[in-house]
């Protein structure tokens, strides 16, 4: 739609999609709306919609993933969580354990975290875990401590939900619910996720290529839910001095193809905590949104990856320096390489 369509506009179009059988995806932007048409087994004549008042034009979208394209929506999307705007000016910061522990170990986290300038709190309440044996996470009394948290400190609240029987639990607390890599590809909790409110945090998976992982998202936006953040973890290969190989060239790829913004995880990327700085700078470079970063006050008592973990003092070097990379960016490279 044009930057000045209004909402009359916008209704219009979506009776006429009505009227010929197919769905209508309102996705609202900083400037303009878009609206993705779903639901249409062959191409649809443009004029159609062209001749409405308010349509700047009618675009055929040749990608199997519809409404995530950035054929479907040109401009950025910028999701927000409790003021944190991720995919916008400032680089967005989400830190915390891997697991919530207790109460006094989620609070010294976050607390740490906002020192560094932080604007998100991570940390998960269901952990999924190679080993039915290991810590499996604290579940409910985890996510009531993340929100006390939040009470305390103004952090968004970002946490796993693993399986639709726990989404609603895990949707009441938090403020951006994360799918994590070995879910990417559950599409039953994909729907669900598409039907909550909160923004979603969509981890790649450990083999999947870039249509998959887009195809993955493009599920949770069919069900309604345009509020995607798409997460590079790193993926599996024969190389074993790392735990993942972290694939940053996906980030320039997903920001060709797409609108939803991509923030990157440098510590299961390489699951090596020596490694997570250097990386995360790279990523920052690379033209990420953000990233996700595991953060323990003692990160040797971690009961999960805590050998990935920073300290605090860790973390607070790598924000400063992840920063200073991002302001250099905006100020120095042409607009289609700036952040
Ligand atoms: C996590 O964030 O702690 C996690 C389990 O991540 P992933 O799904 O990427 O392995
Ligand atoms: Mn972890």
């Amino acid at each position: 739609m044009k930057a000045l369509a209004n909402q009359a506009d916008i209704v219009r179009v979506c009776d006429r999609i009505a009227a010929l059988g197919f769905k209508a995806h309102i996705i609202p932007g900083e400037q303009r709306t878009a609206i993705g048409i779903t639901g249409n087994s062959g191409p649809i004549e443009k004029a159609e919609f062209e001749d409405l008042p308010g349509v700047a034009e009618a675009i055929p979208v040749s990608k199997p993933y519809k409404l995530v394209s950035r054929e479907t929506k040109p401009d950025n999307t910028i999701v927000e969580i409790r003021g944190c705007r991720v995919g916008g000016n400032e680089l967005a910061l989400c830190a915390g354990p891997c697991s919530v522990e207790s109460r006094e170990q989620i609070l010294a986290s976050a607390r740490a975290v906002k020192a560094a300038g932080a604007q998100l709190l991570r940390g998960g309440a269901y952990k999924p875990r190679t080993s039915p044996y290991s810590f499996q996470g604290l579940g409910e009394e985890g996510l009531k401590y993340l929100a006390e948290a939040r009470a305390e400190t103004g952090l968004g609240i970002v946490t796993e939900a693993m399986d639709t029987e726990t989404f609603e639990l895990v949707e009441e607390y938090a403020d951006c619910i994360q799918i994590g890599a070995r879910n990417m590809q559950n599409f039953a909790l994909l729907r669900r996720a598409g039907r909550t409110r909160k923004p979603v945090l969509l981890k790649r998976g450990m083999s999947s290529t870039l249509d998959e992982f887009l195809m993955a998202a493009e599920y949770i936006l069919a069900e309604g839910n345009y509020n995607v953040i798409l997460c590079e973890r790193g993926v599996r290969t024969f190389a074993d001095h790392t735990r993942n190989t972290l694939d940053l060239s996906v980030v320039p790829a997903v920001r060709t193809l797409s609108h939803l913004p991509i923030i990157v995880d440098p510590s299961h990327g390489t699951g090596k905590r020596d490694k997570v700085k250097p990386m995360a700078l790279a990523a920052v470079a690379a033209g990420a949104a953000g990233l996700i970063v595991e953060v323990h006050p003692h990160p040797e008592l971690a009961l999960s990856d805590g050998y990935q973990t920073l300290d605090p003092a860790q973390f607070a070097s790598l924000a400063d320096d992840c920063r200073a990379i991002h302001e250099l960016l905006a100020q120095r490279l042409e607009p289609t390489l700036a952040p």
